[in-house]
């Protein structure tokens, strides 16, 4: 998994930790063109008009009244998600070319939690008046390069002014075969359950940024201490969709019985799936998958590591369940761990912690145990 992480981070890795260039930009004498000067069909055009068509089922992209889609055989995956400052991210230490990237990426992981690919998003921003045109495309450009990436089409969107602050609200549209979807409602008593790559770095970069940023109020030749933490800032401001794990699963004849990405925690998203497939389920501690990187941090933090990883979310990485018959297959799988098994519902939904107490997992997790 490490080695394929750094890989990835050679071939795409383009943004450095930036921190703190700090919205907006106040030391730079870059030139500044505001938004009224393009008018809003003038900046849609000067944002899109360098799209070139990607994927075959695109008939018709930006450009007139709607889209023009074609899936044939297939059907259609829909998914929308709405990003808000102040709600869902800090402009002080979020880059927009980031933001950008992650807000396409993490509608890309709902499509992949379907056993689906994602083909095309469109866009829409509300965007606040201190914004400039070179602002949005920093944005477009972290969007458009995960678009590049993932193989992903931009049909269209809507801008408009916003009052409160940038709004983001992006609809990603993917395909799957009929018989190869994956719902979180098919967990079978006696399956095993994986997660791919390890969790809770995105929360443990959250609280990193968050606690430079108190120390930051304000001064001006700050520099925030992120030396050998770069690992948890990635997973934060640049989180990457599984594509690989699904592709993995696929070319070795793996169809999960149920499956979601974990956006919320490990702890949550285990609950969906077995309230929906009306299971328990039964996970172990000691198998949770967990960075070096964010262990150091969380003891930093004086947090607890486990309450990190089962409820730290924005990981973005997959929980699916497989057949008990299909372990030893999935031991050829790269990237992907066990971390326990399905059981009757009687049996609840728990947690063996390292010196076998068992703990009930909930929504909330177990803080009041940390
Ligand atoms: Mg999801």
């Amino acid at each position: 998994m490490k080695g394929e992480r750094d890989k990835v981070k050679e071939d795409i890795i383009i943004f450095h930790p930036l921190p703190f260039t700090l919205y907006p930009l106040p030391f730079t004498c870059k030139l500044v063109m505001e938004i009224s000067s393009l008018g809003e069909f003038g900046l849609i055009k000067h944002l899109t008009e360098k799209i070139e068509i990607k994927n075959g089922s695109t008939l018709k992209g930006v450009g007139d009244d709607a889209a023009v889609l074609s899936y044939k055989d297939k059907e259609a995956l829909v998914t929308t998600d709405l990003l808000l400052e102040g709600i869902h991210f800090d402009l002080t230490y979020v880059p927009l070319k980031h933001l950008g990237y992650k807000s396409a990426v993490v509608n890309f992981s709902d499509i992949y939690a379907m056993n689906g690919q994602p083909k095309q998003i469109t866009v829409s921003l509300g965007i606040s008046k201190r914004f400039s045109v070179e602002d949005l495309e920093d944005f477009y450009e972290g969007l458009l390069l995960a678009c590049q990436i993932y193989g992903v089409d931009l049909v269209g969107g809507d801008t408009s002014s916003s009052l409160t602050g940038f709004c983001i609200s992006i609809t990603c549209i993917g395909e799957a075969n009929k018989d190869r979807i994956v719902y979180r409602n098919k967990a079978q008593n006696t399956d095993l359950i994986f997660v791919s790559g390890d969790l809770g770095a995105a929360y443990m970069g959250l609280q990193l940024m968050e606690r430079e940023k108190a120390v930051f109020a304000g001064e001006k030749d700050f520099t925030p201490d992120f030396a050998g933490k770069e690992y948890l800032l990635e997973r934060q401001l640049k989180p990457e969709a599984r594509k690989d794990i699904v592709h993995a699963l696929d070319e070795n004849g793996i169809l999960p019985t149920s499956m979601i990405d974990i956006s919320d925690g490990l702890s949550s998203e285990l609950l969906h799936i077995c309230t929906q497939s009306g299971v328990g389920c039964q996970i172990y501690e000691e198998r949770i998958p967990i960075d070096y990187q964010t262990a150091l941090m969380a003891e930093q933090f004086n947090m607890n590591l486990t309450t990190v990883a089962l409820n730290g979310g924005e990981d973005y990485e997959l929980l699916f369940t497989v057949p008990l018959g299909l372990h030893e297959k999935m031991e050829t799988i790269e990237g992907v761990k066990l971390i326990g098994h399905i059981c009757e519902a009687s049996e609840g939904t728990r947690l063996i912690a390292r010196d076998g107490t068992e703990i009930p997992l909930t929504a909330q997790g177990w803080n009041a145990l940390s």
